[in-house]
């Protein structure tokens, strides 16, 4: 025996088998020959021999299928595919009938991932019968079980289930990872008995941790992949959020915006998006049904929303979100599922980030009403003032040129001088009135204009009857320079004259005496141009950005000793535009000016 342990050794179980077998021949050959218990004993040898040759056998396939196993799990990320074929390999390699791999899920319950049975291929999990002891018990001790015969065995032989569906081999090993149990993998052979030994457990715990590992990749694959999928959608809507909620400055329809993407990115039911003030009180409200039901949060509800910093779910039907702006609650939103979809906390997490990005806007809507309502508020006030000053004004003239016509008696030089003062100022003042009534209306919307098809030249010869003393005061010449065809332009005769009186009057304002200013009109497609240029002071580039803005004047020393409101432009921009024309200005500095106009024309026959 000990020979046949040192051939073995030295020359493997074949090599034992033939040295044995030549050894017996020798002997039979012989004249000695073999006693009957030496032949036994070699026989003896020679099973041993056979049985280690075989299980070498074995343990080679069983390492080709180890290595198979190993090939399918890293060339695969498809966890179903990997784990159906690493058990179609098991059934192959241990005899068994059937197999299943079972993982945990969430809630600590055995979910069965893979079900096969021999060449059947998958089968349903519902119909597999299998001993739920059995598992239980490896799965809790985090150890391999096996049964040769669930018939005989006393641990398992009165389980319903092993009498029921007939179990015989059994073999259940744990999965596990980083020390943790996360499911089992079982197999049964319900005809034979004594399919799976202890000799089969380090094999199939080896199957066990690789697709434990499998399984473990392909989740944190499905994971990451989920997870970025998700935040890519997110990134996506909030940048959707962010272009709709820029594009407008209406605090309702930012609140009605803001709102629906909460609604749909939480997949709630209906809402409320309120704007509180500083105390917490409610002032403006949207709802997801435009202001009907759902009712709004109680005061309570506020408060509780106004004191957590993050968003909170209530009851897994409610999430309230407090729309911070700057550390300061500004709003609530408060999104509600009346038994449908239960809220989780991403969803809350997401209606908050999404509250994030609209705080913002929500704040810029809640600033641009708060300005425009000071503005108008604005309007109003100087459009009752300049009505108010218009009476004392007319009074202060018509008593100023009863002086001055020595009506109630005769003025000395000085008197009358002064007298000469009173009215030109009152004529400022009248001229800064008319001004202020303009802008009002043109702010509010109630500039009246009677359009009618009107020749411009007439207009232009009403402004230049107002200006032309001016004009001569400053010995200034003026060249005018209007076609004769000219076709008729639409628009309000007075208004047309007001902008004319008003680009003259600059023209001859900040153009030296003796300058120049000329007038040209000519028609070009379906526009009348008009333009009126002056060799005057002239206008800088940085001027020229702020011109037509309400009280802009230059800076420049030669402006600022004339008289002016810097309103002039504005309002004349506003004409031109409100009557379908177009104004620009071409200027150099110290050269001069030149400002040019269009009025629709009419199209003559
Ligand atoms: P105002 O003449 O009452 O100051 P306007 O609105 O008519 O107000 O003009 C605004 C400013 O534009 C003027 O103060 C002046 O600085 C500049 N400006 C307007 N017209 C001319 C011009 N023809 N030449 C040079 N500067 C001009």
């Amino acid at each position: 025996m000990k020979r046949t342990i040192r051939f073995e050794s030295e020359i493997g179980p074949a090599g034992a088998l033939l040295a044995s077998m030549k050894a017996v021949q020798q002997a039979l050959a012989g004249s000695d020959g073999l006693s009957a218990d030496q032949m036994a004993e070699r026989l003896q040898e020679w099973q041993t021999l056979v049985s280690n040759l075989a299980g070498g056998v074995k343990r080679g396939a069983e390492l080709a299928t180890l290595y198979e196993v190993t090939q399918v799990i890293n060339s695969s990320l498809d966890l179903t595919e990997t784990l159906n074929l690493v058990m179609d390999l098991l059934i192959h390699l241990t005899g068994a009938e059937r197999g299943c791999l079972m993982l945990l899920d969430e809630d600590g319950v055995l979910q069965i991932r893979a079900a096969r049975q021999f060449e059947l291929g998958s089968v349903d999990s519902a119909d597999l019968e299998l001993s739920h002891t059995v598992v239980q018990q490896s799965v809790e001790n985090a150890q391999p079980v096996l049964t040769t015969n669930a018939q005989v065995d006393p641990r398992f032989s009165a389980q319903e289930s092993v009498i029921g569906y007939n179990l015989r081999s059994i073999a259940c090993v744990p999965l596990h990872v980083r020390g943790r149990v996360i499911g089992a993998l079982y197999l049964d052979n319900r005809m034979k008995e004594g399919v799976f030994c202890e000799a089969d457990l380090p094999m199939l715990k080896a199957f066990a941790n690789h697709a434990a590992v499998a399984i473990e990749n392909a989740r944190l694959y499905t994971v990451t992949d989920q997870a970025l999928a998700a935040r890519v959608e997110e990134l996506t809507t909030l940048q959707q959020v962010d272009r709709e909620l820029n594009a407008s400055l209406d605090l309702e329809r930012v609140l009605e915006l803001t709102l629906s993407w909460a609604l749909r990115a939480t997949r709630a039911e209906e809402g409320v998006l309120c704007i509180l003030d500083k105390e917490g009180a409610v002032q403006t409200v949207a709802t997801s049904n435009g202001g009907g039901a759902p009712a709004l949060p109680e005061p309570e509800t506020v408060k509780m929303a106004l004191r957590a910093s993050d968003p909170i779910v209530v009851g897994r039907l409610r999430i309230l979100v407090p729309v911070r702006f700057e550390g300061q609650v500004i709003g609530l939103l408060d999104l509600r599922n009346n038994g449908g979809l239960l809220f989780r906390p991403e969803h809350a997490q997401l209606a908050g980030r999404l509250a994030d990005h609209a705080a913002a806007a929500i704040e810029n809507a809640r600033l641009y009403e708060k300005v425009r309502q000071a503005n108008e508020a604005k309007t109003e006030f100087v459009s009752f003032v300049a009505h108010e000053l218009r009476t004392p004004m007319t009074s202060i003239r018509g008593y100023a040129d009863m002086l001055a016509r020595e009506m109630v008696g005769n003025l000395n030089p000085r008197q009358l001088q002064f007298v000469h003062i009173i009215n030109g100022n009152v004529t400022r003042m009248q001229i800064l009135v008319s001004d202020l009534q303009d802008i009002s209306r043109i702010e509010t919307g109630k500039m009246r204009f009677e359009v009618v098809p009107t020749p411009l030249s007439v207009s232009l010869q009403n402004a230049l009857e107002v200006t032309q003393a001016q004009i001569d005061a400053r010995s200034q010449k003026l060249t005018v320079e209007v076609p004769e065809d000219l076709p008729r332009v639409r628009a309000d005769p007075t208004r047309l004259t007001q902008v004319l009186i008003n680009l003259l009057g600059n023209a001859n304002k900040y153009t030296p005496e003796r300058g120049s200013i000329h007038v040209r009109v000519w028609a070009n497609g379906s526009c009348v141009h008009c333009a009126v240029s002056d060799t005057g002071i002239g206008i800088s580039p940085e001027d020229q950005a702020k011109l037509f803005t309400k009280f802009f004047r230059s800076e420049n020393a030669a402006v600022r000793e004339m008289p002016g409101t810097g309103l002039g432009l504005c309002i004349v921009k506003s004409l031109v535009e409100l009557q379908g024309g177009e104004i620009q200005v071409e200027s150099q500095l110290g050269e001069g000016t030149t400002f040019e106009f269009t009025v629709p024309a009419v199209a003559e026959a």
